[in-house]
């Protein structure tokens, strides 16, 4: 029987919700590429509840329990006194969600000699130290998918949410004021705008196909092209390099992963190469970007505003420069967890699980290392040195 142990982001201040904004959520059976979305044999939570805080409990407790194995949850990460660090030495498996990431650093996994597992609800296992995990011969999984749409979303809603200059103006009206002025001399419609992404996998990608009836321009950069057919489809301008990119747009959203070559990738380099007043949406990692040229070119208005939902650490600290800067659209990390992403992930977590213990393989697109080497989704996104340097894990 096995020892899981699972972290989750506190519930709402005012207590875990007793009823809904709405009653249900589309039933999704399949992403854009076809693949199916999750399919364990069953699940014990009404898709729609909030999942991912700790009295959610991800839905698991009756399936883990009723398999005899025990279920911690705990927010508590932090420092060596945490829930976490304490339950760590006899855990089997641990599950974290990138919203509210355990950091399971080396020395973490050198302090959990029975740890096989390590799933993450959601996608990006940037918090683990692949290598560490490797080499102590740990599977780590995630539910590769689940909530790519929901991030697309959320970087398309943040880009009009700058353009239009929609935060600001929403507040005059909280505050009582009905100051036109005050809210359009900041206010633009993205039509004919050059947008751009950096990295057109998964979520850039479902970002260009939603903005495209905005009659933008659209642009990427990838490591790879798109197929033919769908630059075409799209009407998508290739860059060979993220500076000609950005040169080019006026709008630019990161969608790679973390990795040495992307870390710090905006530097006060690159920010001063893209065209004055543009926008940044970075719904990525918060470490693809230098914090402090991010600020600088927001006050000296080389860019006109930057708006994403992740950031480092995480939790940000009350002082982060990115709550106080101005002319940005910051969230909390939310995008990947909106209620409709959570029945996903959840859903794919038990998958995992079920597979785990059944001694069934897990889907190769769920893995990222498994046998001692890099497998499935994470063999094609990740290299074993770049996941033990650049991981997104707080500085000690
Ligand atoms: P995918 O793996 O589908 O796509 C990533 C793309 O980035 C691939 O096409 C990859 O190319 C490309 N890439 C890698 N390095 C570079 C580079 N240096 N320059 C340009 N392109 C590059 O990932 P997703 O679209 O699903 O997710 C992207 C990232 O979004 C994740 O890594 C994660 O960090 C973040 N994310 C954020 C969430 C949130 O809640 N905010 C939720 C989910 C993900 P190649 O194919 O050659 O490797």
């Amino acid at each position: 029987m096995a020892k899981v142990l699972c972290v989750l982001y506190d519930d709402p201040v005012d207590g875990y919700p007793t009823s809904y904004a709405r009653g249900e959520i589309p039933a999704i059976e399949r992403y854009h590429n076809g693949q199916t979305t999750p399919t364990p044999e069953g699940i014990d939570f009404t898709p729609g509840e909030l999942l991912g805080s700790v009295s959610g409990e991800l839905g698991l407790r009756r399936f883990l329990e009723e398999g005899g194995h025990t279920f911690v949850v705990t927010s508590d990460k932090e420092g060596p006194d945490s829930v976490l660090d304490r339950e760590l030495p006899d855990a089997d498996v641990v599950i974290s969600q990138p919203f509210w990431p355990a950091y399971m650093t080396a020395e973490r996994i050198a302090k959990a000699p029975q740890l096989k597992l390590i799933v993450t609800a959601g996608i990006g296992s940037d918090h683990t130290d692949l290598k560490a995990a490797i080499e102590h011969g740990i599977t780590v999984a995630e539910v590769t998918y689940s909530n790519s749409i929901s991030v697309s979303e959320h970087v398309v809603m943040m880009i009009l949410a700058l353009v239009r200059n929609y935060i600001p103006s929403y507040q005059w009206v909280v505050k009582g004021g009905w100051n036109i002025a005050d809210c359009v001399a900041r206010s633009y419609d993205i039509e004919g705008m050059q947008v751009g992404t950096v990295a057109a996998g998964r979520i850039g990608s479902a970002v260009l196909r939603r903005l495209k009836p905005f009659e933008v321009g659209l642009h990427y950069t990838d490591r790879h092209r798109l197929p033919e057919e769908t630059e075409r489809e799209l009407g998508v301008t290739f860059h060979p390099d993220v500076e000609s990119m950005v040169a080019v747009c006026d709008v630019v959203t990161i969608n790679a992963p973390l990795h040495p070559e992307t870390e710090h990738l905006f530097d006060e380099a690159l920010i001063g190469k893209m065209k004055r007043g543009a926008y940044i949406v970075n719904t990525a990692r918060g470490k693809i970007c230098d914090r402090d040229a991010i600020a600088r070119a927001l006050e000296s208005g080389q860019l006109a505003g930057y708006a994403g939902d992740v950031w480092y650490p995480q939790p940000a600290p009350e002082d982060h420069p990115w709550r106080s800067m101005p002319h940005h659209g910051m969230t909390p990390h939310v995008s990947g967890s909106s209620l409709s992403a959570q029945a996903r992930y959840a859903a794919g977590t038990r998958e995992i699980l079920e597979c785990w213990f059944d001694g069934r393989p897990i889907r190769e697109e769920y893995l990222i290392a498994d046998g001692g080497r890099l497998a499935g989704a994470g063999a094609h996104a990740y290299s074993v040195d770049a996941a033990a340097g650049s991981s997104d894990k707080p500085a000690t």
